[in-house]
């Protein structure tokens, strides 16, 4: 790990520094650490997150399209009938 203090690069199981800095508040300087790791993951998670939002989007888009052009093509299946029925001598 390295010192605050003086930024010597010390051994991790080393309990105090040369400069007389002593690792005991170590603490503090995990859970930077902890937090750091924490960050990344909620970075990683929200890239995640975008990704799948943009292919729900593009999904919805296209489920969207695809939808209204069985409905425009159900449209007209149905008017080709009614147009017969309206041509069909009563
Ligand atoms: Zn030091």
């Amino acid at each position: 790990m390295t010192c605050p203090m003086c930024r010597l690069e010390n051994p991790p199981s080393a309990l105090a520094c040369d400069c007389g800095y002593s690792f005991a508040g170590r603490g503090e300087d995990q859970s930077i650490h902890y937090l750091r790791s924490i960050a990344e993951s909620v970075n990683s998670i929200r890239r995640m997150v975008l990704f799948w939002i943009v292919v729900t989007l593009i999904g919805a888009v296209v489920w969207g399209f695809i939808i209204a052009m069985e409905n425009a093509r159900d449209n007209e299946l149905r008017r080709q009938p009614e147009k017969a029925t309206d041509t069909r001598p009563k």
